[in-house]
This record gives C-alpha cells, structure tokens and sequence, in this order.
C-alpha cells in the first residue's frame, strides 16, 4: 500500500515535532523541513531512524522543493516566541511572506491539501474577549511585535488567495499559547521561563504587574485539533486553544504549588504585550467535536518532567 505523504515546515520545533510523531503513528510518512534556526536536531533523534521520516534541513523562505507525492502541507516554520522573533525580525517577516507562498505553492503543484499555523497574535491587543474567529483584530502594523503578528496576517490572506485563484483545499487555525515537554527551558516563552527558573531556584521574572492573561493550551490536545481540522475541517479559520484563563500572576502561583515558594520579581511589560487572550472554540468544538482535555496542573507536570530531562536533572 502506498503511504500518504505529509510535508511538515517547522517539523524540528516544538509542535512540529509531536505533529512528526502524531502523522508517523497515524501510518503517513513525513518529511520534516526546517532550517533549524529555532528548532533543534534532539527533538527528532528518536525518529531519524524511522523508515517513513524524512528530514530536509533548509529555509523554507528560499523555496521548497519536495520530490514525489504529497497529499498534505504543513505549514509550521517560523520564529513563535517572542524572544525570538524580536531577534529575527527581517526572517520572520520572510517566512510568513515568502516562506508561506512557497508553501502553499508546493501544495498547488502537488494537489496537496495545506495547512496554516496562523496564531491568536492576529488579533493583536484585543477589544473583544473572548475572541471569536470572526473578531478582525486589534494590531499595531509599526510595533515591534507586528514583525509576527502582521507576517502571520499575511500568510492568512496568501492562504485566502490561493483558495480563491486556485482551488487549493486549505485550513487555517489560530494557535492559542501551547505548552509542552519540548519547549526550550530558555526561548523566553512564559510556562518554561517560571518552571526552568523555579527549578534552578531563580525569582520568577513577572512582566508588568502580571495581571495580563493567557490560555495555556497542552500540546497533545493542540495536535488532536490539527488532525480533526486538517480531516474534517472547511477553509475559514479555527481557534484552536484552551479556553481556561489565568492571570500570568496565577500562572506563577500554579507554577509555585508544584515547585515550593520563588521570590517574584517584576520586569517591565514589554510593548504590545495583549493585556488578555482567551479563544472562544466554539467553532471547533460544534463542527468537529474538539475540546481540549489536559488541566494546567497536568500539563505543567508533563511539561516539568521534560524540563528536567533537557536540563539533565534527576526526575
Ligand atoms: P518553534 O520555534 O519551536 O518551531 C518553529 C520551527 O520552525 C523551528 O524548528 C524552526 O527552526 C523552524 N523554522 C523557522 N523559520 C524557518 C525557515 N525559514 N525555514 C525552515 N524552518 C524554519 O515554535 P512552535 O511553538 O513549535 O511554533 C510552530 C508554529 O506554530 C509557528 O508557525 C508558530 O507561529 C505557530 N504557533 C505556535 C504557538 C505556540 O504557542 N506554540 C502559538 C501560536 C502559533
Ligand atoms: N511573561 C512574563 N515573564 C516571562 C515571560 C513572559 O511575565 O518571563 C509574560 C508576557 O509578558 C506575556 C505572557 O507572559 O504577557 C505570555 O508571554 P509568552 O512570551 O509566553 O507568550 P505571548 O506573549 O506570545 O502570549
């Protein structure tokens, strides 16, 4: 029997690699395309051996050349945390342009279906709360974060046009905060900074007065949305996130709970920090009967003994 085929950009970070795992499971073959400019080779060392997992290191920016069928691109390179995004503007700004339209030309050329990993930051600093799908956003073009959300915005619309000029079958999801076991401890991302700060016994570095809020999404159950909207979604965009809030102040207090008291100490806000985000999945949910399962506690502990493996610690 011939596999189908998936191509995953972005495959060496941190979702990309549990959608690695997720497709090879389902009995796709893969081939993984990343440039690794924040991912790493040890998220994929337990696969490289695998007879369907294929891995092409290259910037999907400069073009994306994949030999053979392919029934589905994923379209997940790019910068996602803010520390590295502020640290590659003019790349990030190329991957959502350039390395977008390069994506979703392989999938015209293929007949592929194509996939986009748009964000909640297309909604910038949002009016309105929840924020549904349908909500046009709230976003500074000039600020220093626009270098994401307005690449992210671009690649929708590319998606858009492409559906529209070409037929190509694509979805677009909007990714809440996701966390999980493979974050790294120091890409300055807010779960990994308090539990690899907490576990090396640092002050919990809160931004602001910490009453900005976030919906911390556990990865499995993003990765679960992915598939259903990929199989059984349509081409207008999903949110896909957990919908339970926390103050990043009750985040440090959760992290605190497991990990034994940490001194506080406050930073300042960065600019365009969204002061609240917290996705309505009503859309997911009705159509394609997603929700995610994993409580903060759980995940937090999932994500603390990964943590501990990646910093060499004992269990
Ligand atoms: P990540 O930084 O861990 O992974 C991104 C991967 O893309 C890395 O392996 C990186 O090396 C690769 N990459 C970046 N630019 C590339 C290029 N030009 N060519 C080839 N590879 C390139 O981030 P993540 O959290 O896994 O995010 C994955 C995707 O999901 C991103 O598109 C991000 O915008 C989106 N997303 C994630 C979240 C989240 O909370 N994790 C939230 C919203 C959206
Ligand atoms: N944050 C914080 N301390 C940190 C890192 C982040 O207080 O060490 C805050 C940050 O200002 C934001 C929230 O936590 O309000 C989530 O930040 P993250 O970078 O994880 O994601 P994003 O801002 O993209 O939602």
């Amino acid at each position: 029997m011939v596999k189908q085929r998936v191509v995953i950009t972005g495959g060496a970070g941190f979702v990309g690699t549990s959608l690695c795992e997720r497709f090879l499971a389902d009995g796709w073959a893969v081939v993984a395309v990343d440039n690794l400019c924040t991912g790493r080779m040890d998220n994929l060392a337990h696969l490289r051996q695998h007879p369907d997992f294929q891995l092409q290191i290259a910037d999907v920016s400069d073009g994306l050349t994949v030999a053979g069928e392919v029934a589905a691109v994923l379209h997940f390179a790019s910068p996602a945390s803010p520390f590295d995004y502020l640290a590659m503007p003019i790349a990030t700004l190329r991957v959502g342009s350039a390395g977008t339209l390069n994506a979703l030309e392989l999938a015209k050329i293929k007949g592929a279906r194509f996939l986009l990993a748009s964000t909640s930051e297309i909604y910038g600093d949002p009016l309105e709360h929840p924020q549904r799908e349908s909500y046009l956003g709230n976003v500074s073009s000039i600020g220093p974060r626009s270098v994401y959300d307005e690449a992210k915005r671009f690649a929708e619309a590319a998606t858009m046009a492409y559906r529209r000029s070409f037929a190509t079958d694509t979805r677009i999801i909007r990714i809440f905060n996701t966390y999980g076991p493979r974050l790294k401890p120091d890409d300055g991302r807010v779960v990994t900074a308090f539990l690899a700060q907490a576990l090396r016994g640092e002050p919990l570095t809160v931004f602001g007065d910490g009453g900005q809020t976030r919906s911390f999404c556990y990865v499995d159950d993003l990765v679960e949305g992915i598939v259903r909207v990929l199989e059984r979604g349509d081409g207008m965009p999903y949110n896909l996130g957990n919908p339970n809030e926390f103050t990043i102040m009750e985040l440090a207090e959760r992290v605190q709970e497991l990990l034994g008291p940490q001194r506080i100490i406050y930073r300042p806000l960065p600019a365009d920090d969204p002061k609240q985000r917290q996705p309505d999945i009503r859309r997911a949910r009705e159509e394609l009967g997603w929700e995610p399962k994993v409580q903060l506690r759980e995940g937090l502990e999932k994500t603390l003994a990964g943590l501990r493996a990646t910093l060499g610690l004992p269990a």
